[in-house]
């Protein structure tokens, strides 16, 4: 048996209540400083209400105790402690279930907080990769403005290029002819071989000539 207030096992001595209530010598006296009030069922209590039980009687009680009552008040006593016996029982039972509850409960409480803490552990972590991959958007974006600002300006490039290379050609042809006319007069005034004045001299418009390389450079 134990008591219904601090639940230890009981021995020796203890209360019972009207109430149907078990209670060590301790509980019982505190519960008679206090509000007077059973733990289990809040029903007040005074000194009237409490029996001293002996939990472990000895056998002289045993033998002894009932001597003299008629088996009908014996069968009603017998009856009364056996539905006390186990009205305790359920009671414990009930004790027990309450607190494997209560530490289902904490652990699930427990588990629950480390839960919300992790998701929010990912929630933290996701948001950071949703803002990484909006600024890496943002960088393609202006990368992608960059390449078509460089591709238009490679095409003007082109162009440029190429009005040059025309402009160039003219000239070349205009020098060419502007050459021949030079020259010829003056075979026509000494028609003994005279030296080309030009055939020894490199020609700057020719090879060393970067544009005429095909090598753009922007
Ligand atoms: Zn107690
Ligand atoms: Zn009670």
């Amino acid at each position: 048996m134990k008591c219904n207030a601090c639940w230890r096992e009981l021995e020796g001595q203890a209360v019972s209540t009207t109430c149907g209530h078990l209670l060590c010598t301790e509980d019982a006296k505190k519960i008679l400083s206090n509000d007077g009030a059973c733990p289990i069922c809040d029903q007040v209590l005074s000194k009237s209400h409490m029996r001293p039980v002996d939990i472990n009687p000895n056998d002289d009680w045993t033998n002894m105790a009932m001597a003299g009552v008629s088996p009908q008040i014996l069968m009603k006593s017998a009856y009364r402690s056996v539905m006390f016996y186990i009205g305790q029982k359920e009671l414990e039972m009930q004790y027990k279930m309450n607190r494997i509850v209560g530490q289902c409960r904490q652990k699930c409480e427990l588990m629950q907080a480390k839960f919300t803490e992790k998701l929010e552990e990912v929630h933290t972590a996701y948001q950071k990769m949703a803002k990484r991959c909006q600024l890496m958007e943002q960088e393609i974006e202006n990368l992608m403005r960059d390449k078509q600002e460089l591709q238009e300006k490679f095409a003007e490039k082109s162009r440029q290029k190429r009005k040059l290379d025309e402009m160039y050609d003219q000239l070349r042809s205009e020098y060419e002819s502007a050459k021949r006319s030079a020259i010829q007069p003056a075979n026509n005034y000494f028609p003994r071989a005279q030296p080309n004045l030009f055939s020894g001299m490199p020609n700057i418009m020719d090879s060393n000539d970067p544009l005429r390389q095909g090598n753009l450079i922007l």
